[in-house]
């Protein structure tokens, strides 16, 4: 462990191991409500988009919107979350070698879900770029702080000018719990973005359940969603 390293900060093996032990509280067995609620301002009156999910585990998120038509981009380090993707949903699968980066891509038959099996640090805008849509949801709420800039120097490289980045982001104490998902505030969220992006905040909603209060020790869990678009 380095010496910098806080309470609530992983690295990659810890994510990998939390498959390994299927302590996978974060997985949800259906489409998360925010995307579905909001999937227009990111569709933005288009079809037929690409769309990137960040750390995308095996969401049920990847299917609704591969079923619509879209295109699926995911990254993903644990090898295991993507075979049970395919597995689950019965979409027929190949893996290949990518040249590119240190990694895996297994996609779909037809190519049009692609998840990367890498670090999503080493995912560059030479293997895939140029995004419609981003879904953020787990994602940038689960990297350690230290590597927050680094990840909007990379995510913003990856979006296209005509993108719609939808990012779910929580709002707690963060002296009651550490993370992962860690706190994030609307000002982090403009000091990562707002040289290249504008952003909009489009929803907030209660979502403090009774686990949360017992597991974590909150009195407050406000999930939010923002809308962010290169100037
Ligand atoms: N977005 C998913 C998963 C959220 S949990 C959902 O909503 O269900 C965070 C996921 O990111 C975990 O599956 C973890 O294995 C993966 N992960 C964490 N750090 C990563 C990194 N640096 N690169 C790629 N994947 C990572």
């Amino acid at each position: 462990m380095s010496g910098d390293r806080k309470r609530g900060d992983y690295v990659l093996q810890d994510w990998v191991d939390r498959w390994t032990q299927q302590q996978i509280g974060f997985h949800k067995g259906r489409p998360n409500e925010m995307l579905v609620k909001h999937l227009d301002k990111m569709l933005n009156d288009r079809s037929e988009i690409k769309i990137l999910l960040p750390l995308c585990g095996k969401a049920m998120d990847i299917k609704w919107l591969y079923d619509q038509g879209h295109t699926v981009v995911g990254v993903e380090c644990a090898e295991q979350a993507l075979q049970e993707f395919f597995q689950e949903n019965n979409v027929e699968y190949l893996v290949e070698k990518v040249d590119k980066i240190e990694g895996k891509l297994y996609k779909s038959l037809d190519g049009r879900v692609r998840l990367y099996c890498c670090d999503f640090f080493k995912f560059t805008d030479d293997v895939e770029t140029d995004f419609q849509g981003v879904y953020d949801r787990g994602a940038l709420v689960a990297i350690n702080e230290t590597d927050r800039e680094r990840y909007a120097v990379l995510m913003t490289s990856l979006l296209g000018s005509d993108c719609c980045y939808l990012l779910q982001a929580y709002d707690y104490d963060p002296l009651k719990y550490q993370g992962p998902p860690h706190y994030l505030s609307e000002m982090d969220i403009h000091k990562l973005f707002e040289a290249k992006c504008r952003i909009k905040q489009l929803d907030v909603r209660d979502a403090l359940s009774e686990n949360l209060r017992n597991e974590w020790g909150l009195d407050k869990f406000d999930e939010k969603v923002f809308l962010i678009q290169p100037k």
